[in-house]
């Protein structure tokens, strides 16, 4: 699979490298935005385009149950679904399951629960999700792990951790078995789909290293660590991400789910990380929370009610080009839509605008040159 991953360039322990899917090459370190229901909420598939969104994350748990697999497979797929040639990747329904789904109930099979939309009784398996994923058809698939809760105790996160593990095999055994049923694309190819695994283990460092090297004997084409920001404290997240990279094959992509801010995505792209997705920057965004140069501003606050200055003089999005703060503000004291549209195509900007320059500097093989930036705005972020 070492086809999939090409690494160009090295910085520290950071990695300049390229992602080739079927639906082009994505450039990593990558953040993905989140797209839960085949949608980044407000931004239409253009602007993503324009944006220079490569890759984007969409929830299999929400598609499953809404417009369901079946229909998204009979479309021809996620991608003509909604339109969007550029690479997907689906996660497995696992964490949504365990932090939205009501009246769950684990055993060896899956998992039974109740959709939080209208309360009916639903069943997902590895098997279940590995094949709702390959009827969706994305680019990068996840295996379906238990998202061990925090705290956990250490028998109850190697219990969790050694169900993730049978279940990875599970997930990959039916993606072998099932993996030519995922719907032809606009060009008649079926699409060459990489299931990734995901390493659990808790808060506890020794878990993650058996965690991983027991999933890298099984080698997949890729790895992700799981069960982190779920309330723990955030040093404790960095320790243990790294502590899991030292076990993590060099050649493979590394995918940390669900995180972060602007300066964390930073921190951990410098720690070895390629792909990070997280719905802070949209979700903050539909919030008035915006992340400039100049640190965080909150667009409500009275002081930029006649503050007709582009959003960030130094972001060189549409929006910054073309809106002042004061009617950023107004939109947002009005409860327009637009506002929310504008807020969130600012604060991808500025995420991909981050990771750009973090590929920049491996590139360049300094990595100051890409914290320099967020560092100083965070001085002066409030
Ligand atoms: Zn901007």
């Amino acid at each position: 699979m070492q086809d999939n991953f090409q690494i160009e360039a090295v910085c520290g322990q950071a990695r300049l490298a390229r992602l080739a899917t079927a639906h082009g090459v994505v450039p990593t370190p990558v953040f993905m935005p989140v797209g839960t229901l085949a949608a980044v909420k407000g931004v239409p598939q253009a602007v993503l385009e324009e944006l220079g969104v490569e890759i984007l994350l969409a929830n299999t748990y929400h598609l499953y149950l809404r417009p369901g697999a079946e229909l998204v497979r009979d479309s021809g797929g996620l991608h003509r679904f909604m339109s969007w040639d550029r690479a997907i990747l689906t996660d497995s329904g696992g964490f949504q399951v365990f932090s939205l789904a009501s009246l769950r109930q684990l055993t060896e099979e899956g998992v039974q629960f109740r959709s939080h939309l209208d309360g009916s009784l639903h069943f997902l398996s590895p098997e279940r999700a590995t094949e709702i994923q390959i009827a969706l058809g994305a680019d990068v698939i996840m295996a379906f792990d238990e998202c061990t809760e925090y705290p956990a105790e250490l028998a109850r996160a190697r219990a969790s951790m050694e169900l993730t593990l049978r279940w990875a095999k599970r997930c990959r055994d039916c993606f072998e078995a099932h993996r030519q049923k995922t719907p032809v694309d606009a060009k008649g190819r079926k699409n060459p789909q990489l299931l990734f695994a995901i390493v659990q283990g808790g808060m506890f460092p020794e878990l993650r290293a058996e965690c991983t090297q027991r999933l890298v004997a099984m080698d997949f084409p890729g790895y992700a660590i799981g069960g982190l920001s779920v309330g723990e404290p955030r040093a404790l997240t960095y320790e243990i991400v790294a502590r899991t990279l030292e076990h993590l094959p060099p050649d493979k992509p590394r995918y940390l789910m669900g995180v972060g801010t602007p300066e964390e995505i930073v921190q951990y792209a410098r720690l070895g990380i390629d792909m990070m997705d997280c719905v802070l920057p949209t979700r903050a965004a539909r919030h008035g929370l915006l992340f400039t140069s100049e640190g965080r501003m909150n667009i409500k606050a009275a002081r930029y009610a006649r503050d007709f200055e582009p959003l960030d003089p130094d972001c060189g999005c549409s929006v910054c080009a073309r809106y002042s703060r004061a009617y950023l503000r107004h939109l947002y004291a009005c409860h327009e839509v637009l506002a929310q549209v504008l807020n969130t195509i600012h604060n991808l900007a500025y995420y991909l605008d981050t990771m750009r320059r973090v590929r920049q500097a491996i590139n360049f093989g300094d990595f100051r040159r890409a914290a320099r930036g967020v560092s100083s705005a965070e001085g002066k972020a409030n």
